[in-house]
């Protein structure tokens, strides 16, 4: 592999973190994501091939990134995904090379995803209740999930992570059953705030679950210290519980950014980069791609993308607003 200059913005921030939207489509309709019907699904010929991935990966990866995610809409609706977690490997075998899922699929890809080099997953997992799965993600499908987690740890991915969205008056009544669960499990459970990231334009603030409040429950039922050394450009405060058994973090986005030591760039499922979540402004990776652009080409609208970076987002200053596409689209 060839080696590029870093990739570094106007405010000193170095990107080492990848995420690759996969796809936008999706076997499940969470609520505070997508709308029950209707999602307009980009057109499969606006997807980027697994080649044209895995060019852009490794230039990024020539330019200092060393962690690449694969997320979505829900990744593993991609055909042959292992052939892409292969191809990715194959750039860097120490590629720390992760993915997000919904673990509806867990149970038939674990082992051909762990065998190609995949090293860890997150599943999300927002209730431990099935009536309440169903009227979470509309589908009866929590089962599949916690078998596809069993799975997951049956091919050997260690540690799992799980997500977790809370919503007020849906499921925050189950900040300390699902830690209990994880713990029980042995999975590393991460709450995260609910952005303004909906595809329908739903969210409200006052039905997000602050972090201060998820930590206050937290911390009334387990005994728990905040971790040494965590990462700072990690985007979960993690503590340790102080029966050495197993760790819980909380991902405060909204209510207690951690913008200032973002290293995070991300490839939306038609080709384009974003650098922040909520950034409006997209860079066309697909054209350059598609029409013959070198590595060089690709490399430097990389540079402009991420010298343009914003200082942060702005979801709590007056006059925020939502982009215009989903999270499902982006890249979560
Ligand atoms: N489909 C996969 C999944 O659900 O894990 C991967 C994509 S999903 C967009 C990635 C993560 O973002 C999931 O943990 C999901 O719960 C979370 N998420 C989705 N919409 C969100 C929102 N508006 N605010 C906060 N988290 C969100
Ligand atoms: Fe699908 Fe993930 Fe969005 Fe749920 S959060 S609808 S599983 S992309």
């Amino acid at each position: 592999m060839i080696l590029r200059a870093p990739l570094i913005d106007t405010h000193g921030r170095t990107v080492r973190d990848l995420r690759l939207s996969i796809t936008d489509r999706c076997n499940l309709r969470c609520v505070y994501c997508m709308p029950a019907e209707g999602m307009p699904w980009l057109p499969k010929q606006d997807l980027l091939t697994f080649e044209e991935l895995a060019r852009f990966a490794r230039v990024c990866l020539e330019c200092g990134v060393h962690s690449v995610r694969l997320t979505g809409g829900e990744p593993t609706v991609r055909a042959d995904l292992h052939v892409l977690v292969r191809m990715l490997h194959e750039l860097a075998p120490g590629l720390d090379l992760s993915l997000t899922t919904n673990g509806l699929k867990l149970v038939e890809m674990s082992p051909a995803l762990k065998a190609a080099g995949l090293t860890r997953v997150n599943v999300s997992v927002d209730t431990l209740s099935r009536e309440r799965f169903h009227q979470l993600a509309r589908r009866d499908r929590l089962a599949e999930v916690l078998a596809g987690l069993e799975a997951a740890r049956a091919a050997g991915f260690s540690p799992i992570k799980v997500n977790a969205v809370l919503m007020r008056g849906v499921n925050d009544d189950e900040v300390v059953a699902l830690a209990g669960w994880a713990r029980d499990e042995g999975y590393e459970l991460r709450f995260i705030e609910w952005m303004p990231l909906d595809f329908q334009h739903s969210w409200e603030r006052s039905r997000l679950v602050p972090a201060a409040e998820i930590l206050e429950q937290l911390e009334h039922a387990f005994l728990l210290e905040p971790e040494d050394g965590d990462d700072p450009s990690a985007p979960a405060r993690t503590f340790r519980y102080r029966d050495g058994r197993g760790r819980v973090g909380v991902i405060a986005s909204v209510t207690r950014p951690f913008c200032g030591t973002c290293d995070r760039i991300r490839l939306t499922a038609d080709g384009q980069v974003r650098t922040c979540l909520f950034a409006n402004r997209e860079y066309d990776f697909r054209r350059v791609l598609r029409e013959g652009g070198t590595d060089d080409e690709i490399e430097a609208l990389l540079r402009a993308a991420v010298l343009r970076k914003l200082p942060g987002h702005l979801i709590s200053q007056p006059g925020f607003v939502q982009p215009a596409r989903g999270m499902s689209a982006i890249g979560g």
